[in-house]
Parts: C-alpha cells; structure tokens; sequence
C-alpha cells in the first residue's frame, strides 16, 4: 500500500485532495484521469502517463510495487469525454460493476482490462524544485492490423489532456486487490506471454531481487517492438517477433525448448477449459518450494495449449504456475 494520503485525506504534495471524509475506505476507487503524456514505444507499443487529483490514493503493494496489477480502463463513448457515471465516483461499492453494466450503454462507456507499467508516487515541492504530482502509465497494444477494438483504438488517438475513467486499488485498504503474481520463495522463475502481456513481465522482471535466475519468453507482432527491460535478476529476456507465423507459435516452440519433460513422468490431463466461453485464469494463491515458478499469459487458446503440456507433458505441480488469458482471438472482453 502506498503511505502518501495523510491522516487527514490530504496528499503529501498538498495539491488538489481528494474530499475522503465522506467517502468509506474500500478496496476499489474509481479515478478520473488525464493523459498528461504520449510516446509511440514501437509500432504496436504506445505508452499512456495518466495525472489526476486523486492518483495519491492509488495501491501498490507493500513495498510500493505493482507487478502485473490489473485495472479496468473505461474507455469514453464516441462524443462524450468521460463515460457519464454518477453511480461511479471515489471508493466503490461491491456492486460498482452491476451498477456500471445499468447505466446506458451510449454513455456508460466501453471498459477493458490493462495492467499499470508503472506508478510514481508524487515528489512533494522543496527548495529544490516544485515537486511532482503522482503518474501512472499503461502501455497499450496497438492491434489496429485486422481486429481492432475501442481500447486500441482509443490508445491510438489520445492525445495530452484527453480523460480517462479508471477502475483500481484503493491505498487506504490493507490488501491491493489485482496482482496474481505470487512466486513464494521460488528461487527460479520462467515468464511467458505475448505483447499484451509484456507490460506486467517488465514490471515484474524490474523487481526481481539479483538471486533470482531463469527466463522471460516474449512473443510480440515484429522485432520493431522489441523493447528495453532492466532487471536486476539473473534472468534471460528472450524477445521472439511473430512476423507472418502464427499467434503463439513462437512461444510455444521456444517454452517447449526450455522446459522438457523428463523421460519416465507423466503429470494429470488438465480439465478442460472452453476459452470460448469462459476466461482461462488459474492462479495459485501461494506457490510452495524453492523450485521454479511460472507466470504465463496472454491470448487464450495459445495459453490453455501451454497450459496442457506444462501440467500433462512437464509435469509441473499446478501450484507453482499462474496460467491467464488476456485475451481471446475474436472475441471482445471486458
Ligand atoms: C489482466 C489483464 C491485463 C492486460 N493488460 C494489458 C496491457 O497492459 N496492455 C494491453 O494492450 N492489453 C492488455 N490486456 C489485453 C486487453 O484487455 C485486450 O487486448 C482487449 O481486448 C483490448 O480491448 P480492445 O477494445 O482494443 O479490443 P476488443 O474490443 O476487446 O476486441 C476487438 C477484437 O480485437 C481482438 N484483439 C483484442 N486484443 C488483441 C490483441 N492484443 N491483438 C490482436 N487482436 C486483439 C479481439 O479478439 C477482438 O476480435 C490485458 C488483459 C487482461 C485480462
């Protein structure tokens, strides 16, 4: 959780506050946001930093991380600037989402899941210098070749000043609600995905501690959208561009090279998941051992084919691996 709200509601930069004395301290809060920067990363990479009142009330973790913490991003209706939701202002009730889904649907706007690339705190006014007010970035896909969507699309045209709702851990409550990556003790970690899931495995890669060792597999459209990731840890990034191949085809060529069943061990078939009509998300809540750890995510059909030769072919204990989809082929999700 992030300490920068003062007893009082006020935030450390003394900027605008958010009023909290009415508002009841719950896991999600909505934010109202603003673009306050664009940069085109690569072609299908376009990174939006977000400024608004009350982003001091934004969670993190306990050491201030966000890893692959997960929002819900309200993308407005064609004409209006913000979706039109009086139902959805500052903490959020249980029920915000049911209440979304009764608003209009010309209004309401158009919601999508991304993850939070990074959050900086606000640096408070000094002798040095002004001060900054908090950021947070999302690093939005581009799929705009065949089947685009609203979000991408969005993405796309935003331009500084352009608003944003958006749906989040609130750092007034204990636990932050939307981070799935548990690795325990593990000492090895093996993290695969495609694009969209390359901005939650560079947060991760980034705080990894150096005693950390293995591998992150990231399958993107081109080689143009190869990026530059740090890590402290002792971990290989191998970036594989998909050209004219297959979606996921790389990736599981490449995670099949890296993690071969032994000779004489068969794991369980896994139930099966129809990723037409459910989400693929298994993650376990606490990975036990000091062994490998897996975090894999991405479009669903390529993860639930993964999914199977890890937990049938490998054999690997279903405890230690995270298996998400983000995204079906052909289908629009919230
Ligand atoms: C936990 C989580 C975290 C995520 N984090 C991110 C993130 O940080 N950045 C990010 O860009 N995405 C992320 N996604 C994926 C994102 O939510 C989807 O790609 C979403 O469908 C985009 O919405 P849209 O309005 O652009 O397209 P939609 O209206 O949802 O879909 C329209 C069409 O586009 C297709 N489509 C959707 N996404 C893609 C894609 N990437 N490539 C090709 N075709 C696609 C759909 O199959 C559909 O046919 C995340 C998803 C989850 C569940």
């Amino acid at each position: 959780m992030n300490n920068a709200v003062m007893e009082n509601g006020t935030t450390v930069d003394g900027g605008a506050k958010a009023d909290l004395a009415a508002d009841p301290v719950m896991p999600m809060r909505a934010f109202e946001l603003r673009v306050s920067a664009v940069a085109q990363l690569t072609p299908h990479f376009r990174r939006l930093t977000f400024q608004g009142t009350d982003l001091e009330l934004f969670g993190s973790n306990v050491d201030g991380q966000t890893l692959d913490l997960r929002v819900k991003v309200m993308i407005p209706s064609p004409g209006h600037a913000l979706p039109e939701l009086s139902n959805i202002r500052g903490s959020l009730q249980e029920d915000w989402y049911q209440g979304w889904l009764a608003v209009d649907e010309s209004r309401r706007g158009v919601m999508r899941t991304y993850t939070v690339r990074a959050l900086r705190p606000s640096v408070p006014a000094s002798a040095d210098g002004p001060g900054d007010p908090a950021e947070l970035d999302i690093d939005f896909v581009l799929h705009l070749d065949g089947g685009s969507g609203p979000a991408a699309e969005w993405a796309a045209a935003a331009r500084p000043g352009d608003t944003l709702m958006l749906v989040g851990p609130c750092a007034r409550w204990g636990d932050c609600l939307g981070i799935e990556y548990a690795p325990g003790e593990a000492e090895r970690v093996l993290l695969v995905g495609d694009e969209t899931a390359v901005p939650a495995i560079a947060a991760i890669l980034e705080t990894l501690p150096p005693h950390i060792s293995g591998h992150a597999v990231l399958e993107v459209p081109s080689a143009e959208d190869f990026l530059d990731i740090s890590t402290p840890a002792n971990v290989e990034v191998r970036w594989l561009a998909r050209g004219a191949k297959d979606h996921g085809e790389e990736l599981s060529r490449h995670v099949r090279a890296l993690v071969v069943p032994a000779a004489c061990e068969v794991g369980e078939e896994p139930e099966d998941v129809d990723v037409d009509a459910t989400i693929l998300w298994e993650t376990p809540a606490a990975t036990a051992g000091h062994g490998l750890y897996a975090w894999i995510a991405g479009e669903a059909a390529t993860i639930k084919a993964l999914r199977r030769y890890l937990v049938r072919d490998v054999g690997m204990d279903r405890n230690s691996v995270a298996f998400m989809g983000y995204w079906r082929k052909g289908q629009a999700l919230s």
